[in-house]
């Protein structure tokens, strides 16, 4: 896939689409399945790529569960 066609077919994700996709699935978290505030939802991309935002390549999750999966905010034992 050439340059042109990722940016077509992958538009970058800007808030509005962010909150987009949030909705579409619900507010619901992928991980534990419930409901939460839009604002405590986040985007994961699961291939750690931020430019690929195909559907199947996106997670949503709550920050905590997003920071953790990512292994901030957390204190090592
Ligand atoms: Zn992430």
């Amino acid at each position: 896939m050439n340059q042109l066609e990722r940016e077509k077919k992958m538009p970058k994700l800007t808030p509005a689409k962010r909150e987009e996709i949030i909705r579409r699935r619900e507010n619901i978290s992928d991980k534990d399945g419930k409901k939460h505030p839009i604002t405590n939802l986040e985007i994961h991309h699961k291939d750690r790529n931020t430019d690929n935002n195909d559907p199947k390549n996106l997670r949503v999750l709550t920050k905590d569960e997003h920071q953790d999966l990512h292994g901030k905010g957390r204190t090592k034992r």
